[in-house]
């Protein structure tokens, strides 16, 4: 799970991860590492054969990635089309298998629909086929059920889980819900103003956060059963072209301390392939 604030540069991280920022962002160090292979080396062209075939992406909005003039059957075939080098009727075949493979009913008759002729959450769906196609490794999801209905949201996360259970594929789920998060993740970064400031086990984040932010996100959940004031975290985030001096949390933080202004935070473990960036964390529990 990555989860924050809008603005934190969620989407951002998810567009660097499979290399398809806009032509003026540059990626100034670090590396991205999948397999064993650094993707900040590799050139478009090799780009163009990972994407879809090794790491495949779901966006919130699924007519952002389904074209209007293409049958469901065609966009789908697609990718099988380009990564399994499938063709005639075991190209049919395929598409008909992953169209179930997301519970679409009669997939024979919704290969010649176009996306228009779908509910949000079926067009949600068919991009989730299209993302299984190549057979990727790992598929990020990027707040894919922020346009369903409540109810359809949990038939698509329930989804999501059956397929990521039964094909192995890792999933990197985006979202600015801890609900969410609780119900779908195993770990999960914690970003603020476009850094990750809390890595942890979705147990540890919930039972003990050690980032202020962290714990203020969780104190902003409203709480069934009291008649407490609702907590909001103080202030607003932060400009990412002005951020802070020290730690970008500082203004909004309640344990801030000299330090946290004129210094920013370097990474600390915590153990268990748990990290954060805060100067003062929250003592274990
Ligand atoms: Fe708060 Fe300081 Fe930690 Fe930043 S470094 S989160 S200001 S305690």
């Amino acid at each position: 799970g990555l989860v924050g604030e809008s603005g934190c540069g969620k989407t951002t991280t998810c567009h660097t991860l499979v290399r398809l920022l806009p032509p003026s962002a540059r990626i100034l160090s670090g590396s991205i590492e999948l397999m064993g292979e650094n993707l900040v080396t590799k050139s478009q062209a090799e780009m163009r054969e990972i994407r879809g075939r090794r790491i495949a992406t779901i966006l919130q909005d699924p007519m952002a990635s389904l074209d209007p003039l293409f049958s469901i059957g065609d966009q789908v075939a697609e990718p099988v089309y380009y990564h399994q080098a499938l063709r005639g009727g075991r190209l049919r075949q395929r598409v008909k298998e992953l169209l179930t493979a997301v519970r679409i009913p009669s997939p024979e008759t919704r290969m010649k629909n176009f996306p228009h002729q779908m509910s949000g959450g079926m067009r949600q769906r068919i991009v989730g086929a299209i993302a299984l196609a190549g057979g990727p490794k790992v598929i990020i999801a990027d707040e894919p059920t922020t346009n369903l209905d409540v109810t359809i949201q949990l038939q698509y996360l329930n989804l999501l889980k059956d397929l990521q259970r039964a094909s192995g594929v890792a999933l990197i789920f985006v979202t600015h819900n801890l609900g969410i998060v609780a119900k779908m993740c195993d770990k999960v970064a914690v970003m603020y103003a476009g850094k990750i400031v809390e890595l942890q086990s979705v147990r540890g984040l919930f039972y003990n956060p050690r980032h202020p932010y962290t714990r203020a996100l969780l104190d902003s959940i409203p709480k069934l059963g009291t008649k407490d004031p609702l907590y909001a975290i103080p202030g607003a985030p932060p400009d990412l072209s002005n951020l802070p001096t020290g730690c970008s949390f500082h203004p909004r933080c309640s344990r801030t301390m000299q330090r946290c202004r004129d210094e920013e935070p370097s990474e600390q473990y915590l153990g268990d392939g748990a990290t954060t960036r805060c100067w003062l964390p929250i003592e274990e529990a």
